[in-house]
């Protein structure tokens, strides 16, 4: 059984990559391989073959909400990236997982629709986008997806309905059963003004520039908002701006945001994480829940 050769017929794969490369807080050990299957039908036989071999892997996007460790990775990470259609149709925009979501959200406010405006900030993909039920300002990808399509356990295709995706607050069936890869999903939007939508968009692409620090590498909010409260504000509370562990740092500009302030490991903000919890939970009874995933720990 050799992974390269097996994989290498169904798309893209890389050997020892260092998975820095591909996470926005630029940390991790090196992965066995990296596997971007050229089609859907490739990814069901990749996934067929890294399981019937128990091989360790991963479906990723664009890395944007994971913390990664520094040990190698023992199997593959799978990335869409190949898998990037969009299509529009009337008030229906069809897009695969592959498809990064701030490109998709610029490109449908400049034509007029609205509805993915909330997203212009958020440097993901779709597929990572339905995963979290990804939103901002009130918004969230639950108030406009009509259906996606993914790949079930058992390898098969499936469609559900937005209604019975389990959607909440930063979560989704997808979030909670981890068993799912999803290929695509179909939003439904409305036709606006399209100099009013980017009167918006430009107004929200300012507040995030003067709020957050987007200048560092970082997989943004760090902590979920505890009901009624907001994690930023109990953090920045404590005096924790600027508080580092290593080359990991609690950012100055906004406190729910920890930065790779240089050479940053995975486990520098882990511990820093740790450490503001239990700051938090001494100070205010509040426990912190994480928004980032962390992976190969
Ligand atoms: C500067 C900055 C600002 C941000 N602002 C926001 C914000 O305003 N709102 C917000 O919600 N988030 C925000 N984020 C966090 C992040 O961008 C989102 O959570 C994003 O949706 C993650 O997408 P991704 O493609 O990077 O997923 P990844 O981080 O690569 O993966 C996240 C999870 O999704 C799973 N996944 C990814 N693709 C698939 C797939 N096709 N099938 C099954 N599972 C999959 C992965 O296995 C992983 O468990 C921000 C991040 C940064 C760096």
């Amino acid at each position: 059984m050799n992974i390269y050769d097996n994989l290498s017929k169904l798309g893209e794969v890389l050997k020892d990559e260092p998975i820095s490369r591909y996470n926005t807080y630029k940390v991790g050990g090196s992965a066995d391989y990296i596997f971007f299957p050229d089609s859907i039908e490739n990814l069901i036989k990749g996934l067929k073959f890294l399981k019937d071999n128990k091989i360790l892997y991963k479906v990723i996007g664009n890395g944007s909400n994971l913390i990664f460790s520094s040990k190698p990775y023992k199997g593959v990470l799978i990335k869409l990236d190949k898998l990037d259609d969009m299509r529009i149709n009337d008030k229906e925009v069809y897009v695969e997982a592959g498809y990064k979501t701030i490109k998709l959200s610029n490109k449908l406010s400049r034509d007029g629709y609205t509805g993915l405006e909330f997203a212009t900030g958020i440097p993901g993909t779709i597929g990572g986008a339905v995963f979290m039920n990804a939103g901002a300002y009130n918004s969230d990808f639950k108030s406009i997806i009509k259906s996606v399509t993914f790949i079930d356990d058992n390898g098969d295709i499936k469609t559900l309905e937005g209604k019975d995706l389990e959607f909440e607050y930063r979560n989704s069936l997808f979030k909670k059963e981890k068993k799912q890869i999803i290929l695509s999903t179909t939003v439904k939007l409305e036709k606006d003004n399209p100099q009013k939508i980017i009167e918006l968009v430009e107004s929200r692409k300012i507040r995030r520039i003067e709020s957050q620090p987007l200048d560092y590498p970082s997989a943004g909010s760090v902590f979920r908002n505890p009901d009624g409260n907001y994690a930023g504000k109990l953090i920045e509370d404590l005096g924790l701006k600027g508080y580092s562990i290593g080359g990991a740092k609690v950012s100055e500009k906004h406190a729910n945001f920890i930065i790779n302030a240089g050479n940053a490991t995975g486990e520098d903000i882990k511990e820093l994480i740790e450490f503001i919890q239990t700051k938090v939970k001494e100070n205010y009874n509040i426990d912190l829940f994480l928004e980032q995933e962390l992976v190969n720990f």
